[in-house]
């Protein structure tokens, strides 16, 4: 896929221009007795540096790059939260002791 063509401003849009004369040549060649059993199509731009541009051979792998990189990037953010929930669960937690601390110096200094 080429690096941003002009007038072209994401991933999406390349995406779209792209579907259109691709069915094209493959509706063409289907009606020559071509077919093909996948189509596979790196969607990012140049400038990302993604393994499956050429001549990197990363649409050649068995399994789809940009999935394993999908679901490493969401594994990350599950994991990412539910620390910051930890984080909050004990920060809250560290509140309430300091609080109930305070209280526990205050009744015994007869405050
Ligand atoms: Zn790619």
């Amino acid at each position: 896929m080429p690096d941003t063509p002009p007038g072209v401003r994401c991933v999406a849009e390349v995406a779209k221009a792209f579907e259109s004369p691709q069915q094209f040549i493959l509706e063409t060649l289907r009606s020559q007795g071509v077919e093909f059993d996948a189509v596979f199509v790196c969607p990012h731009f140049k400038s990302d540096g993604c393994g499956c541009r050429k001549p990197r051979a990363g649409l050649l792998l068995p399994e789809d790059p940009h999935r394993r990189e999908r679901k490493r990037k969401q594994l990350r953010r599950r994991r990412d939260k539910e620390s910051q929930r930890e984080r909050s669960r004990l920060e809250a937690q560290s509140r309430k002791d300091a609080v109930r601390a305070y209280e526990l110096v205050y009744a015994a200094l007869g405050a």
